[in-house]
């Protein structure tokens, strides 16, 4: 069994009232953290090895090393809450039933960063989630934990939560700094990094939610014994949002030791393959991380287990692997069609681009043009190429990361499921009553 950090309370009534928080042993670590000096709160969170757990996996401790300290400029801290990637709703989890877990991590990360005045932008289909926070912040507050002077330290600290208007692009840290400026979420070009140049042109460091509530056990138990959960770079636990063709979906905390076929197969995570069926594939980080078949995702291509963690999910490049990402765990199963399957995401991919730039804004749609032609049955052989040459173009090719996220879906689907397009270009009338999955098994 997986040790549990952050959802070791998750279960226990009332926990997300600060009350019962407090007295399951909440707000000690930021007691604790407050006798600290902020570089030594940093020390810890260096010493931790926790990586960011929103998608891209840079060391959290690193990050806030890189935040410029001029003179007399203040600094801010933001909670990345706009958890927009499909199959990724862990964080979402976090909001809603431990939102004092998250005060309590912005809490430390802003004293160690020296932030008096903090944001949460939060995603904007979480409709009913900021009134959960906001009354956590005001219990906080009333209880000596937020305001000015917490504890009699004289660190002053203000969160505020802010509501985004549901672009997924908002997502991507600068865009997000854009839109919590009142601007249209467009993605900045990069340098300046946030660390310098960030919210108003101050320096800002943006973490994903279940980053900071990470500091909470971290602090807690300190880095050095956080490191040692886990494996290799991979230390700490990490939430995994699980969905798909499985039989318990669901959030689940894991210690990262476990192998992927533990995880979906074990009852004590998702339980295996819904109604008997076969796996297929899986997209374990998220809907943008390359697409695994199932031959190598439940082994690598040395025949040694595939381990749910940054390294061994990532074993072999994208040619064989794929990543942790932001822990979006999608399992397909043999009824499933990858042709349908990856349309609807380029569909997705091209509803999202901000349009800033062309082979994002012009290839996301031609992407999901042929997509669409290949699974009506309408396609040529010679589209199937086509598509791979399009997502090569946009790959590396754009100003943010959503160029790649749309790229790497397709890319992936090509590599390992060719067959399934072919089958869909040399079987138009089948394909038009019914799925590759469901004509093969
Ligand atoms: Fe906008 Fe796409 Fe360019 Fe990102 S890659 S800036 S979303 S057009």
């Amino acid at each position: 069994m997986s040790k549990k950090l952050l959802l070791k309370d998750a279960h226990i009534e009332g926990i997300r009232y600060f009350e019962t928080y407090r007295k399951q042993g909440g707000y000690t670590a930021a007691e604790k953290a407050l006798k600290m000096t902020p570089d030594e709160i940093l020390e810890e969170v260096k010493a931790s090895g926790l990586r960011g757990r929103g998608g891209a996996g840079f060391p959290t401790g690193m990050k806030w090393s890189f935040l410029a300290k001029p003179e007399g400029v203040p600094r801010h801290l933001v909670v990345n809450a706009d958890e927009s990637e499909p199959g990724t709703f862990k964080d979402r989890y976090l909001m809603e039933f431990l939102p004092h877990l998250l005060i309590e991590g912005m809490l430390i990360s802003s004293y160690c960063l020296g932030s008096n005045v903090s944001y949460i932008y939060i995603r904007g289909e979480y409709s009913w989630i900021p009134d959960i926070l906001e009354e956590a912040i005001e219990e906080a507050k009333a209880a000596g934990f937020l305001g000015k002077n917490i504890l009699g330290t004289g660190f002053d600290c203000e969160i505020y939560v802010q509501r985004g208007g549901g672009a997924y692009i908002c997502g991507e840290e600068t865009a997000l700094l854009e839109s919590l400026e009142g601007k249209r979420g467009n993605p900045r070009l990069k340098p300046p990094f946030p660390a310098v140049k960030g919210l108003w042109e101050r320096p800002t460091v943006v973490n994903n939610v279940e980053s900071i509530a990470a500091i909470v056990p971290i602090i807690d138990i300190t880095g050095a014994e956080y490191a040692k959960i886990g494996v290799g770079r991979s230390t700490g636990t990490k939430l995994i949002s699980a969905c798909g063709n499985i039989n318990k979906p669901g959030v689940y905390e894991i210690d990262m030791t476990i192998t992927v076929e533990e995880f979906i197969y074990s009852d004590e995570y998702c339980g295996g393959i819904a109604n008997g069926k076969k796996l297929k594939a899986c997209i374990p980080g998220g809907s943008s991380v390359p697409i695994v078949p199932a031959n190598l995702l439940l082994r690598t291509v040395n025949g040694e287990p595939r381990y749910m963690n940054y390294e061994s999910l990532a074993d072999g490049g994208f040619a064989t692997g794929t990543m942790m990402g932001s822990g979006g765990f999608i399992v397909l199963d043999e009824d499933q069609c990858i042709v349908d399957h990856t349309m609807t995401l380029a569909r997705f991919y091209n509803h999202e681009s901000c349009g800033q730039c062309t082979p994002c804004r012009e290839g996301t749609g031609w992407m999901y043009k042929i997509l669409k032609k290949i699974e009506k049955g309408e396609g040529k052989m010679e589209d199937i190429d086509l598509l791979w040459d399009i997502q090569r173009k946009i790959e590396g090719n754009t100003i943010c990361p959503l160029g790649d996220a749309a790229a790497w879906p397709v890319a992936a689907a090509i590599r390992h499921f060719r067959d399934e397009f072919e089958w869909h270009v040399k079987n138009p009338e089948l394909s038009q009553t019914q799925n590759y999955g469901l004509a093969h098994y």
